[in-house]
């Protein structure tokens, strides 16, 4: 199986995005940046890009995420062009979902079932065949957002230390704002303003092609590092890993996964589990990494 990463160009068709001092729209900057990535990741065994739009054409941002989700995304990253009236603000920056919007779109989420089985997976499923419990679909659904954001708060500074070698930042940390095309509670989200383009010299650079591939790559290697060193479980990079790391097999809980099971379907006591993870208590949380000793 291979990490699949949906490439979000920011804006397109109707909607041109920020307009530069000399007349670019940044949705052409977004999607020249897009297609880039796309291409580098599509070269990489192990790994696959989706892009949510391919042209210019307009795409609804609650479209954007169901495109993601539809293709079983790890990761969306979106890209696009920064834009203020200060004409002299300048460089890149790494946004994540705002604690605030997850709030609100949690309260609209608990009100649509419907949507539970498809975001939440398994346990979706086990939530709706349950007794109604909103409390329960709330926890499960508040532990897939946090270990989402978690996620790609990891990933996002791991960009930022990659593309800070190629570009100037205008931020240093990932940044939280309430942005529609991040709220997906089920896949990590980062949206990437790649330079401003109100900023006349950025804007020069924003539509050259050598910067858009000097950053298309310095996205690329934080995506592939981040990756690396945290393979999702079942993935390529994970296999890798696996033959790597001795003696031992990393294990990424699932929604639904218990301690018994893991012992069960590795066929290691739960003694030695707790053992060889120093395991205060049985409960486990998705996303937690278990190590499975081999040997
Ligand atoms: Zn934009």
């Amino acid at each position: 199986m291979a990490i699949i990463v949906a490439v979000d160009a920011g804006h397109g068709g109707k909607d041109p995005g920020a307009v530069g001092p000399s007349g670019t729209y940044e949705k052409n900057v977004t999607l020249a940046v897009s297609r880039q990535l796309a291409a580098l990741i599509n070269r990489q065994p192990g790994m696959r890009a989706v892009m949510t739009r391919t042209g210019d054409y307009f795409v609804d941002l609650n479209e954007r995420s169901e495109i993601a989700r539809k293709h079983k995304a790890h990761l969306l990253i979106s890209i696009h062009a920064d834009s203020v009236a200060n004409r002299q603000a300048r460089g890149a920056s790494v946004w994540i979902l705002s604690a605030k919007r997850v709030d609100r779109e949690m309260n609209k989420l608990l009100g649509q079932q419907d949507k539970h089985t498809e975001l939440l997976g398994g346990a979706g499923k086990v939530i709706a065949e349950a007794e109604p419990n909103p409390y329960l679909a709330q926890t499960i659904l508040d532990l897939s957002w946090d270990n989402s954001r978690s996620e790609g708060y990891s990933i996002g500074e791991i960009i930022l230390k990659h593309i800070g070698q190629e570009v100037r930042l205008h931020k240093h940390q990932p940044q939280h704002a309430s942005l529609a095309v991040l709220k997906a509670p089920d896949i990590p989200s980062l949206l990437i303003e790649t330079g401003f383009i109100s900023n006349p010299q950025e804007e020069k650079l924003l539509i050259s092609s050598a910067f858009q591939q000097r950053i298309a790559r310095a996205l690329f290697t934080g995506i592939k590092r981040y990756y690396t060193d945290n393979p999702p479980g079942g993935t390529m990079l994970a296999n890798r890993a696996q033959g790597q790391s001795q003696g031992q097999i990393k294990h990424v809980v699932k929604s639904g996964e218990s301690l018994s099971r893991l012992a069960k379907r590795y066929g290691v006591s739960m003694a030695r589990l707790r053992n060889h993870n120093s395991l205060n208590s049985d409960e486990l949380r998705i996303g937690q990494v278990i190590y499975i000793p081999t040997s």
